[in-house]
C-alpha cells in the first residue's frame, strides 16, 4: 500500500546539505510489523517521518495505494495522515492531565466520531491494549509501559491503516517494552505496522520483517520480496473503519466541551487564570467608572450666567399654564420619589444677598425658615419677622466657633432688589451640607415668610419691565427710564410723579389725571391705574418724599405700599426642587413632567468650558490604560496557558485543524471570562445587598455608582473581546512553528 521510488529527502541547514535519507525503495504492505533499525543519524526517523507525511521528499515518489504524492501540497499530507497513519511516539505525546479515557476519546473527537460510537469503541481498545481498569485514571499517574498502551490505544482507536511508532520502547524498561512490542505485533495481524528502533532485539520475536538503514540508505530489507516496480500495488480498500465517521471532522459540540474540559482540567492554572480575569474585570471597571466619575466631576465645573445656584440637584419648575404654585402643588411635588427637597422662592435662590456691617459681610442666599432641615450648631429657630438663621461650611472663617459667637444676636442691614433695606438679626447658625450645593461656596439664610415675601417683592420689582400710560400714550419701560418704589407719604390710588409726566398733556397739566402702570416679567403681568396726586420737582421733593436726594430719585414714580403691594407681592411662578441621587434625574423629570410642570434641570444648564477637554484627554488615557491591561493581562495569561502549548502540538500532530485548535482557545478563554464576570458580578450585588463589609467594600460601591446596565453589557463585551484577542495572539504564536518543529520541540 506504500510504496517509494528512488526518494530522497535532503535537510539544509547552515548552508549545508545534509541527506536524510537517499534513493530508497521501499514496498509495504498490510499485515507487515516492519522494524527499522540502524545506527543513530543513519536516518530511520526521515524515512518514517517521509512515510507518515510529516516530512516531505524532495526526490522520487511515493505513493500511497497507488497514488503519486510528489504534487502533494500539505493540507494533502494532512489530510493523508489523517486518513491513514495513527502515531506512537517515543515520548508519548499524551495529555498528561487528561484520564485514559479522555486521551484516547480525543482523537475520536477530532474525528468526529458519534459520541455513543465513541464509548464502545474505546471500551473495545482499551480491553484491548489491557487498560480497562485504569480508563478514569489521570495519564500523569501511570508507568511509562502503560502510557505507551495509551498511547498505541489512541494509535488505534482511529482505525487507520498504518501504524508508525518512532522508538516507542525507548524512554521504556524491557519488561514493558516486551509488552509493547508483542501488542504492536497482535495489531499488525490487519495493519502496516511501522517500528523504529535501535533495540531490535526487543522486537525480533514479532517482526515480519528487517530494514537495516545506513547512511540514509537501506543497507539490509529481509522482507524485500517483491522488489520494487512501476505497477501499482493491489490493496484492499478497508471501509469498515469510515462508515463509522460522522463528518471526518470535529464538531462544534465536541470543540466546547474539550474547551470546558480544558478550562477545569487543571485547577491551579484555572485558578490562576481565573484571578488574572477577575484582576482584569476590576481593572476594566475600575478605568472605565473613574473615566465616568472625573467626566461627572468635570461636568460640574460649569457655569451659568441666569443661575447661580446651579447645584447638579437642582430642577427649576414652572407650572405649563403660567399659574402660580399653591399649597397643592408643593405637596404633590414632596410627593414624587427621589425629591429630597422643595425651595419654594425659587426666584431668591439665585439672588444672593449681603449681610453688611462693620466686620462682617457675608453672601447668602435666603430660604424660608420651614425649609431649614439642618441642625441648629448655635442659637435658635427665628420666631419674630426679621429673625434670621445663617448657614455656611464649617470651613468658613464666619463659622469658626469663635466668630460665630461674635455675630450671633447681632442685627445686619440686608438690601432689597428695588433698593429698599432692612434690618435682620441672626439667632441662630449651623452648617451647611457640603454636597447640597456642589461647587457653590455660599451659604443660606433662612427667614420668616414673610421676610421672604418682601425679598421676593423686590425681585418681582427689580425683574420686571415697567411700562406707564399717560393719556393714551404708552413709555415703555424697557430703557428703564421709570421706576416703581413704595412711599409712606403716598396714599392708596394715588400717585407721586416726576414733573416730566406734564410733557403727556398740551395743557402741560399731568396733576390730578390718570397714570397706568403695568409690571411685566417672565411670570405674570399687572395693571395698576393710579391718579397722579403730586408732581414733584426739585423744590418739592423733600416736603413730599420726605428723602433729600432729588437727583438719584428723578424717575421715580412714588407709590403706596397697597398698590405697591398689588404690583410685586406675588406668590411664587418659579420653584426649585432637589433631587437625592442626581442618576435617577431623567425619571424624576418624567414625573414632574407627567404632573404638568415645565423641568428645567441645573445640571444640564451648565456652560461647561471643560467638556470637550475631558474627552480629548481622558478617552486616549482610557484607551491606552485599557490596552496596558490588555498586554499584562496578555503576557500573564501566557505564562499560565504554555504549558498549554505542548497540548496544542499534540492536538496538532493528532491532525486537529488550526482554526479547531483556536476555537477550542477560544472556548476556555471565553469560559474563563464568563465565570470572572460572573464572580464580578457577584460581588457587585453582595456589596448593593450589604452582604459583605470591608476595606474594598467602598471601593467597589464608588465604582458599581457610576454603572448602569449598558455600561455592564459594554463591560462584558469588551471582556470577551479582550479574551479573544488574547486566544488569538496566542494561537498565532502557537502556530508560527510548523507541526513538525513544535512535535521536535516536544521531543
Ligand atoms: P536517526 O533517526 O536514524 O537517528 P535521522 O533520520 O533523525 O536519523 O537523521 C538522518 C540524518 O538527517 C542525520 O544526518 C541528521 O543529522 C539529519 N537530519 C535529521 N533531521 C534534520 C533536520 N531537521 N535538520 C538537518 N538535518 C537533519
Ligand atoms: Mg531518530
Amino acid at each position: 500500500m506504500i510504496q517509494l521510488k528512488n526518494v530522497s529527502k535532503y535537510y539544509y541547514s547552515k548552508g549545508m546539505i545534509a541527506s536524510g535519507i537517499s534513493k530508497v525503495n521501499l514496498t509495504l504492505d498490510t499485515g507487515e510489523f516492519v522494524v527499522i533499525t540502524g545506527e543513530s543519524g543513519s536516518g530511520k526517523s526521515t524515512l518514517l517521518n517521509v512515510i507518515s507525511g510529516l516530512d516531505s521528499y524532495e526526490d522520487g515518489e511515493m505513493y500511497i495505494n497507488g497514488e503519486e504524492t510528489s504534487h502533494y501540497l500539505a493540507a494533502d499530507f494532512e489530510e493523508y495522515r489523517k486518513r491513514y497513519i495513527g502515531n506512537i511516539f517515543q515520548n508519548f505525546n499524551l495529555v498528561n492531565s487528561y484520564t485514559v479515557y479522555q486521551n484516547v476519546e480525543l482523537i475520536l473527537l477530532i474525528n468526529g466520531y458519534r459520541r455513543a460510537e465513541i464509548k464502545r469503541r474505546i471500551e473495545d481498545i482499551l480491553e484491548r491494549v489491557g487498560l480497562s481498569e485504569f480508563a478514569s485514571t489521570k495519564v500523569s499517574k501511570l508507568s511509562g509501559g502503560q502510557k505507551q498502551r495509551v498511547s498505541i490505544a489512541r494509535a488505534l482507536a482511529k482505525d487507520t491503516e498504518i501504524i508508525v511508532a518512532d522508538e516507542p520502547t525507548g524512554n521504556l524498561d524491557s519488561e514493558s517494552a516486551e509488552g509493547i512490542a508483542k501488542l504492536l505485533s497482535e495489531i499488525s495481524r490487519d495493519k502496516l505496522v511501522i517500528v523504529v528502533t535501535h533495540n531490535f532485539d526487543q522486537f525480533k520475536p514479532y517482526a515480519t520483517r528487517r530494514i537495516k538503514m545506513h547512511d540514509g540508505r537501506i543497507a539490509e530489507d529481509d522482507g524485500d520480496r517483491k522488489p520494487a516496480s512501476d505497477a501499482p500495488v493491489e490493496i484492499k480498500v478497508r471501509e469498515a473503519g469510515r462508515s463509522e465517521i460522522v463528518t471526518g471532522n470535529i464538531s462544534g459540540m465536541s470543540r466546547i466541551r474539550l474547551g470546558i474540559r480544558n478550562t477545569f482540567n487543571i485547577m491551579h492554572k484555572f485558578l490562576l487564570l481565573l484571578m488574572v480575569f477577575v484582576f482584569v474585570v476590576i481593572a476594566v471597571t475600575s478605568e472605565y467608572t473613574t473615566f465616568n466619575y472625573q467626566k461627572e466631576e468635570m461636568d460640574k465645573l460649569g457655569w451659568n450666567d441666569y443661575f447661580w445656584n446651579y447645584s447638579e440637584n437642582r430642577i427649576v419648575l414652572k407650572k405649563s399654564d403660567g399659574s402660580q404654585f399653591r399649597d397643592a402643588d408643593y405637596k404633590a411635588i414632596s410627593n414624587v420619589k427621589n425629591i429630597k427637597s422643595t425651595a419654594p422662592n425659587d426666584i431668591l435662590l439665585d439672588r444672593s444677598i449681603y449681610l453688611e456691617d462693620d466686620n462682617i459681610s457675608y453672601e447668602a442666599y435666603p430660604r424660608t425658615a420651614e425649609e431649614f432641615d439642618g441642625k441648629l450648631v448655635m442659637g435658635r429657630m427665628p420666631q419674630t419677622r426679621n429673625e434670621v438663621i445663617l448657614t455656611g461650611y464649617k470651613d468658613d472663617y464666619y463659622f469658626s466657633e469663635q466668630v460665630m459667637s461674635d455675630i450671633i444676636n447681632k442685627e445686619y442691614t440686608i438690601y432689597f432688589d428695588d433698593g429698599r433695606e432692612t434690618k435682620v438679626r441672626i439667632v441662630g447658625l449651623a452648617y451647611k451640607d457640603t454636597e447640597e450645593n456642589g461647587y457653590m461656596y455660599s451659604g443660606d439664610i433662612y427667614m420668616t415668610s414673610d421676610m421672604v415675601r418682601e425679598l421676593r417683592k423686590g425681585v418681582y420689582n427689580a425683574a420686571s419691565s415697567i411700562s406707564i400710560t399717560i393719556n393714551g400714550k404708552t413709555q415703555s419701560g424697557e430703557t428703564g427710564y421709570y421706576s416703581i418704589a413704595v412711599n409712606k407719604n403716598v396714599d392708596e390710588g394715588e400717585a407721586c410723579v416726576p414733573e416730566d409726566v406734564n410733557n403727556y398733556f398740551s395743557n402741560g397739566r399731568a396733576q390730578g389725571e390718570d397714570i397706568k402702570i403695568t409690571a411685566r416679567n417672565i411670570f405674570y403681568k399687572k395693571s395698576v391705574t393710579l391718579d397722579m396726586a403730586d408732581i414733584y420737582t426739585d423744590k418739592n421733593f423733600e416736603s413730599l418724599t420726605g428723602y433729600k436726594d432729588f437727583e438719584s430719585h428723578y424717575g421715580t414714580i412714588f407709590i403706596s405700599q397697597k398698590d405697591y403691594d398689588a404690583l410685586f407681592r406675588k406668590g411664587n411662578y418659579q420653584v426649585s426642587v432637589y433631587v437625592s441621587d442626581v442618576r435617577m434625574m431623567d425619571q424624576t423629570l418624567a414625573a414632574l413632567e407627567n404632573m404638568g410642570y415645565v423641568t428645567l434641570p441645573l445640571k444640564d444648564m451648565l456652560v461647561n468650558g471643560a467638556d470637550g477637554i475631558t474627552e480629548i484627554i481622558q478617552v486616549p488615557i482610557a484607551v491606552i490604560i485599557v490596552l496596558a491591561l490588555f498586554f499584562i493581562a496578555y503576557f500573564v495569561i501566557r505564562l499560565i496557558l504554555k504549558s498549554r502549548a505542548g497540548y496544542f502540538s499534540i492536538l496538532r500532530m493528532l491532525g486537529l485543524a488550526r482554526k479547531n485548535i483556536r476555537r477550542i482557545m477560544d472556548i476556555e478563554m471565553v469560559t474563563v471570562t464568563n465565570i470572572a464576570y460572573l464572580i464580578f458580578l457577584g460581588l457587585v450585588v453582595m456589596v448593593k445587598e450589604h452582604v459583605v463589609h470591608g476595606r474594598y467594600v467602598n471601593y467597589i460601591d464608588t465604582m458599581i455608582e457610576y454603572m448602569n446596565i449598558s455600561d455592564y453589557v459594554v463591560l462584558y463585551i469588551v471582556l470577551i473581546v479582550m479574551a479573544l484577542l488574547i486566544s488569538g495572539k496566542f494561537a498565532r504564536s502557537l502556530f508560527k512553528k510548523t507541526a513538525l518543529g513544535s512535535f521536535r520541540e516536544e521531543d
